[in-house]
């Protein structure tokens, strides 16, 4: 991070409190850099190479997001494609994303998806809660699964206008996947806390409403 510094965060509030040690596991982190394809030039100079259990660095903040990634179906050992999404997106990301990438970007954009890479910037570790960043790596995982976004933001997006906006529900796309992962974390995730879980349901009705060019024509209650 050496053109960067670490903004102030609360790490009550985005959960990494509940889940850093939970991912300061060894096995957990050998797994991942392998299955993630973390590369480790990337991730060193102050994104907590050498500190994976530091929750105030990068690493321990996207380990923290693989294992809610893993662990937050009830029976988290089944990743078929029949079952809910938290069974199968940490499945979707891992044969999708083969390179991850740590940088401090431009303020412009939390991640981007390349290929089959994946570059995560300041404000996917500093402004997101855990389960944000989870939804976060699907949603990077469906554009390298082909999915580009293919409309502009509606009219008073939060977002913006212009293109970054998905053009309906039924389009399948990264927006869709993210909200479906956020909403499937609400209604049924487990390992967490109801405090996490509504402001998983508050994000996912911002996307509903922000990113879709046509309104799904439903909010999570
Ligand atoms: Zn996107």
């Amino acid at each position: 991070m050496s053109t960067c510094t670490v903004p102030s965060h609360d790490n009550a509030t985005s959960g990494d409190n509940l889940y850093g040690p939970r991912a300061c596991w060894q096995e957990l982190v050998n797994w991942a850099w392998a299955a993630f394809g973390f590369q480790n030039q990337y991730w060193d100079d102050g994104f907590g190479y050498e500190d994976a259990c530091n929750r105030d660095l990068p690493v321990n903040r996207t380990m923290s997001a693989i294992w809610l990634l893993c662990y937050s179906a009830e029976d988290y050992n089944n990743d078929e494609y029949s079952n809910n999404c938290l069974h199968w997106a940490r499945r979707y990301c891992w044969n999708q994303i083969d390179s991850l990438k740590a940088f401090c970007g431009d303020g412009s954009a939390v991640a981007s998806a390349s290929g089959s890479n994946v570059n995560l910037y300041l404000g996917y570790w500093y402004d997101q809660d855990v389960s944000v960043r989870a939804s976060t790596l699907l949603h990077e995982a469906r554009h390298l699964g082909g999915k580009s976004h293919n409309a502009n933001f509606p009219s008073g997006s939060a977002f913006g206008s212009g293109g970054g906006a998905d053009s309906s529900w039924g389009y399948e796309g990264a927006w869709m996947y993210e909200v479906l992962y956020l909403w499937w974390f609400y209604a049924d995730g487990r390992r967490s806390t109801t405090a996490l879980k509504q402001r998983a349901r508050q994000e996912a009705n911002l996307y509903i409403d922000n990113a879709f060019a046509t309104h799904p024509g439903f909010n999570i209650a």
